[in-house]
């Protein structure tokens, strides 16, 4: 496996690949100091996760994710530091997977890349009913494919795997702890920005609004339910 630190620290780099060596050995980590340099190397080494600070000198972090994101789907975990005025909505908005506050603990970053890693792995979850449709929804479970109107609508698999919970648990609230830890696991029962960041994306690839929603409804505090048709 390949990863990828962008990262001007030195010591930081040291430090990671350090404990790689020392936990997960066949882990070969390679380095870029720049954001523009680490761009590239996305896509001429391909790497399978990419760690990625904040502050770089030439362009920012959210800068570097935004032009990777837009050529590839690379596991991406944002190295922030704890003062700097990181912004985890925007990083989520932008694609990001996870992020790790410096100075971090090496199992620690580690627990992150698995779980990260973990997720992009599960298998979709499989329903019986082959197909599910509500007013202009139509999802097909064997194909994973989801459409509005006829029409196919992309959808990552973390957002397909949230869709799917809300609609097999149709006319019910699912708190935010239980679709955190169904979707992102456990570890993640208290990240209630990752929802937020993920249910706006599914409602606007649905063509749903939150305000006379037609698919997914809010329960303030607690929770979404996604609607029955009547
Ligand atoms: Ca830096």
């Amino acid at each position: 496996m390949k990863v990828l630190v962008i990262e001007d620290a030195p010591d930081v780099v040291e430090a990671i690949r350090l404990g790689f060596a020392l936990q997960w050995r066949e882990v070969d980590v390679l380095g870029a100091e720049r954001g523009e340099e680490g761009v590239d190397m996305v896509e001429s080494e391909r790497p399978d996760l990419v760690l990625l600070d904040i502050g770089l000198p030439d362009i920012d972090g959210y800068e570097v994710l935004r032009e990777i994101r837009a050529f590839s789907d690379v596991p991406v975990i944002m190295l922030t530091a704890r003062d700097d005025t990181f912004d985890k909505v925007k990083g989520l908005e932008l694609g990001a997977d996870d992020y790790v506050t410096k100075p971090f603990d090496h199992l620690e970053l580690l627990a992150r890349i698995r779980a990260v890693l973990r997720r992009l792995d599960m298998p979709a979850p499989r329903s019986r009913a082959p197909s599910f449709r509500s007013r202009d929804l139509e999802i097909h479970f064997d194909t994973r494919e989801v459409r509005v109107r006829g029409e196919p609508v992309d959808l990552t698999p973390t957002e397909y795997k949230l869709l799917y919970h809300l609609v097999r648990n149709a006319g019910r609230v699912l708190t935010h702890g239980t679709l955190l830890a169904k979707v992102w696991g456990r570890e993640y029962i208290d990240e209630v920005d990752y929802l937020r960041v993920y249910i706006r994306r599914l409602r606007d690839k649905l063509d749903d609004e939150p305000e006379h929603p037609r698919y997914i409804e809010t329960e303030r505090g607690l929770g979404y339910r996604f609607i029955v048709e009547r």
